[in-house]
């Protein structure tokens, strides 16, 4: 029997650590091995707890390109297929190699400052904000041509997969977790005869960029959060959104499981 190796990120909350106790007796007997640290030649990344952890642990794992398999200890759970009372029924299909795999698209920021580049990559969104709650203006150009200028709290770019997240509480629309392309949507936006506005969310193929500028006297009043962990880069001139092709992978066990779960928890 091949060994197989399982890397687990799991959220230290005592729900989580009794299925952690659960899979261990199931699938270590079954010629698994469970390691609590990462090893890059693993066979799955196995994450126990709510979608802030999944979305950790993808960050952890610097976009792991071994597949993931989530078990749901949180309330919602977009990520993760898995919960108490399917986990039996999934973990024996895990061992049977009886699921399928999808691949949830990333988007890039590229974050010019006036001293350097960073390069920063997305499984939910990111937003560009204002640290000190005061309003971000902004130029927005879709392929370098120059859309509008806008005022507000910022703007969301989001994955398909996030759609269902931030961008979905500031009114943009949910997509289907595995398209390709990302989304727009503006946060707060001024509306005034003074101040250029999105009528709504845009939703943008994958080859598009999307460029967010920022005046010379605003490079210090807006900052970056990706997958809600906040970053403030000082010189920030502005900032081109993509979709380069990186993705992870996650196992799926039931097919249709999206829309049992939008059905569950959204609708
Ligand atoms: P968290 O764990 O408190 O997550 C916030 C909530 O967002 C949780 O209920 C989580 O289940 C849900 N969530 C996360 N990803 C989701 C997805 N793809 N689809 C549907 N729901 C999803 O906070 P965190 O761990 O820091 O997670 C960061 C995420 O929180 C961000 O990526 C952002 O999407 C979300 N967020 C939402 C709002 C809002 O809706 N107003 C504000 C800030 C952050």
């Amino acid at each position: 029997m091949m060994t197989k190796i399982i890397n687990l990120f799991i959220k230290p909350s005592p729900p989580a650590l009794a299925i952690r106790d659960h899979i261990v007796n199931y699938l270590v007997p079954q010629g698994f091995r469970i390691s609590p640290v990462y090893l890059d030649h693993a066979d799955y990344n196995l994450v126990i707890g709510g979608d802030g952890t999944f979305l950790h642990a993808v960050h952890k794992s610097q976009f792991s390109t071994i597949p993931f398999c989530g078990i749901n200890t949180g309330t919602l759970g977009f990520f993760q297929e898995s919960d108490l009372d399917s986990l039996d029924k999934n973990l024996k299909k895990l061992v049977e190699g009886d699921y399928h795999m999808d691949e949830l698209l990333l988007v890039e920021a590229e974050v010019e400052t006036s001293s350097w580049t960073y390069r920063r990559w997305c499984v939910n969104e990111f937003s560009v904000q204002s640290p000190k709650r005061k309003t971000v203006h902004f130029s927005l150009s879709v392929d370098q041509v120059p859309l509008l200028h806008l005022a507000g709290d910022g703007l969301i770019v989001s994955t398909p997969s996030g759609s269902t997240a931030y961008n979905l509480s500031a009114g943009g629309a949910i997509l289907y977790q595995t398209l390709k392309g990302y989304q727009i949507t503006p946060l707060n936006q001024l509306r005034s005869k003074t101040y250029e506005a999105l009528p709504s969310s845009i939703v943008l193929p994958s080859s598009a960029e999307t460029e967010v500028s920022f005046p010379p006297d605003e490079k210090d009043k807006a900052l970056l959060v990706t997958d809600g962990v906040e970053e403030h880069f000082l010189g920030l001139k502005k900032i081109t959104f993509r979709q380069t092709g990186k993705k992870i992978h996650r196992i799926l066990f039931n097919s249709n499981w999206y829309w049992y779960n939008l059905k569950d928890k959204l609708i």
